[in-house]
């Protein structure tokens, strides 16, 4: 299997690049990779997503980029790339099935994913109690009581999903300011199925066959009490998806891909774009505006490599 433009991941980046290189008649080939949609189709409601007055569902919203750049050739793969040559052009691509895919250029959109709290119960209560997709799990959660920890976006956009099913919700921040932003935060803090519980971190989740409780520290105490809780929903940031590149792109210190500017990596033919490269806005609009980004450049990338091409045939 071959492409002019393979783009690895299917996020608002991911797909926005298969929009405009299919357009461009590149006709590119997207893997999807472990999370079709990425991150965003795991959120419930997007409200500030331009030209959707009323906000629409994070998978709709995905689900749509994906047939739009489908109506213009974009070619679509359930696979993960499990190795990378990029030491020749074309670079050859290695799935989890053993396939190969060559492609003349890469996009790497491949996401961040939830960052992990790393504490005793977290891993063996994965998936009976631990979870980090409200919009996934929340109907699990019933007239439940559950904790969401974090107090960024996510924490107060799925913990006010949450509301929708549980009797209680408490949200447990290390400090004692939020970092959302405002219209959450006023959402959160007036609705009367919240609690916070400010200076504390979660030290340990408890429970055998499914969560029955939570060990919340008082950060300015050192003080530690026993919460019995049906569900711990961890919101505390992500970890970009690059190791796949460790060996071939440059990363900075927290494993994002380092690009120029112009979504450019330091290997010429390969862009990389969205959350994997971004750590400041980390939207899916502004991921959306680098995956245009990084197919404009691919587009621009092969025409001169055609034209280099030529010349030197002579033509
Ligand atoms: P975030 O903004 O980085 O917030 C992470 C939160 O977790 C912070 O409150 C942080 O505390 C806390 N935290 C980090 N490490 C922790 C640890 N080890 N233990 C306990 N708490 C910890 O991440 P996010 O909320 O996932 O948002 C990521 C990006 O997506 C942001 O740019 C956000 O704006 C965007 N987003 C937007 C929307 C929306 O617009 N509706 C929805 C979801 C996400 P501190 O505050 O003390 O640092």
């Amino acid at each position: 299997m071959h492409s002019n433009v393979v783009i690895i991941g299917s996020g608002p980046a991911g797909l926005t690049a298969a929009l405009y290189a299919a357009r461009a008649n590149l006709e590119p080939l997207v893997v999807r990779g472990l999370q079709p949609g990425g991150l965003i189709a795991t959120t419930s409601e997007v409200e500030n997503y331009p030209g959707f007055v009323d906000g629409i569902g994070g998978y709709e919203l995905a689900e749509n980029i994906e047939k739009q750049a489908a109506r213009f050739g974009a070619q679509y793969k359930d696979a993960l790339i499990t190795k990378v040559d990029a030491s020749q052009r074309p670079f050859v691509l290695t799935t989890d099935s053993g396939e190969t895919i060559t492609a003349d250029t890469l996009i790497v959109s491949t996401g961040a994913s939830p960052r992990h709290l790393g504490v005793p119960g977290e891993e063996k209560l994965a998936n009976r109690g631990v979870s980090y997709c409200a919009t996934c799990d929340g109907f699990f959660f019933r007239n439940k009581k559950v904790v969401v920890v974090g107090g960024g976006n996510s924490a107060l956009d799925e913990g006010l999903f949450l509301t929708r099913f549980v009797d209680e919700l408490i949200i447990v921040h290390r400090r004692d300011s939020l970092r959302a932003d405002p219209v959450l935060q006023e959402r959160a803090l007036s609705n009367p199925k919240v609690r916070f519980i400010w200076d504390s971190t979660v030290d340990a989740i408890t429970g055998d066959e499914k969560v029955v409780g939570v060990k919340v520290r008082n950060l300015k105490s050192g003080e530690v009490h026993d919460l019995a809780v049906d569900g711990v929903f961890p919101y505390i940031g992500h970890i970009p998806n690059s190791g796949l590149f460790k060996d071939i792109l440059e990363r900075d210190e927290n494993g994002y891909i380092v690009t120029d500017g112009r979504t450019r990596t330091k290997v010429p033919g390969i862009f990389a774009a969205g959350d994997v490269v971004d750590h400041v806005y980390r939207q899916a609009i502004t991921a959306a505006g680098e995956g245009c980004q990084a197919a404009m450049e691919a587009t621009w990338f092969l025409a001169e490599q055609e034209y280099a091409a030529k010349k030197k045939a002579g033509a």
